[in-house]
């Protein structure tokens, strides 16, 4: 006699691209892992039908892998830019993608009728790298995502903190320095107007506005507009001494938000992914640092600061599990 397998099928919407796949419910098969630009400009009837359309192609590689039928999948978990709210499977605002108050939950449920659930992007991020990446058999877990923005989610005790109003983890929007930067958030000094991809750009052409000498500009053909976080890296690798500067002091930024967060959380893994993650251990070396300078020493001790193992598909693995915690199945 053979066991049916069960399967869920994960969503991860974002403001460049959407990722859809499916796994089995216990974790140990994928199918049909697969991403489509957003064009989020064509407004959001074009991007729900797009990804209702994937979810359809996604369920039909499972009946054709497995043999199974429709009834063998269980629901779709859908993560998404925030702030939502949970409850009502709303997306409250996302400026990405110009939506308000879009009831993106049930939307889906009802095109491809299934059950869904909705949960931040970032926390699905955090919780598929707690189910089957650099924090797996973790009890506490700060994840964060450093690309555009910086997103976070906050896991105690295997599950997810919410908080009361669906905000807790916005750890991009926590304050590093009160009088810092304009963050676009309409708040000053946060991690994110510091850390994220666009922000080590800023930070990096305010620096060559100061003459300071560099490969950067030759590397992006004297065209500054096109100078990326990837560039700084890239630059860093090379030895370019002020792109190392930068990527230094992109580190004791992280350090500092990260600091903070061990003394808040005490977890036993903080795991980050994202582009941040190509500078590789000339960012992870001094971070470590600056959170041992920082935090106190039973927390430094007790956390492991890692790379996410996730790239690409953390956000379809942890919405999954949204949805897999959502039947109590955990
Ligand atoms: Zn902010």
């Amino acid at each position: 006699m053979t066991t049916r397998q069960h399967f869920i099928i994960g969503v991860d919407l974002g403001g460049t691209n959407i990722v859809v796949g499916a796994l089995s419910d216990t974790g140990d098969r994928q199918i049909g892992m697969r991403s489509e630009p957003t064009i989020a400009e064509r407004g959001v009837e074009v991007v729900v039908e797009r990804m209702v359309s994937m979810v359809e192609q996604t369920i039909e590689a499972v009946l054709r892998e497995s043999g199974g039928t429709r009834d063998d999948v269980l629901g779709v978990g859908i993560g998404a830019p925030g702030p939502l709210d949970r409850d009502r499977g709303l997306v409250v605002v996302a400026p990405n993608l110009g939506w308000r108050d879009f009831p993106l939950r049930d939307v889906i449920a009802d095109r491809v009728r299934l059950p869904a659930t909705l949960d931040n992007d970032a926390n699905c991020a955090t919780l598929g790298e707690w189910w089957q990446g650099a924090a797996r058999g973790a009890r506490h877990v700060v994840g964060l995502t450093i690309g555009t923005g910086i997103g976070g989610g906050i896991i105690i005790d295997g599950r997810l903190h919410h908080g009361i109003s669906d905000v807790a983890g916005e750890i991009g929007h926590t304050t590093i320095d009160v009088n810092g930067r304009y963050c676009r958030c309409g708040n000053y000094g946060c991690l994110e107007a510091y850390a994220s991809g666009p922000a080590i750009a800023q930070r990096a052409l305010e620096a060559l506005e100061r003459d300071e000498i560099s490969s950067l500009p030759r590397m992006v053909d004297g065209d500054l507009t096109r100078l990326t976080a990837a560039t700084v890296y890239e630059a860093a690798k090379t030895g370019d001494a002020l792109a190392r500067e930068l990527v230094r002091d992109t580190a004791t930024f992280l350090g500092a938000g990260i600091a903070n967060l061990l003394n808040v959380f005490n977890p036993d893994v903080v795991v980050i992914a994202g582009g941040v993650t190509q500078a590789g251990e000339p960012l992870f070396d001094p971070l470590r640092a600056e959170v041992r300078r920082r935090a106190f020493r039973p927390a430094v001790d007790a956390c492991r600061i890692v790379p996410g193992e996730l790239p690409g598909t953390a956000g379809v693995v942890g919405a999954v599990a949204t949805f897999k915690q959502s039947l109590g199945r955990d």
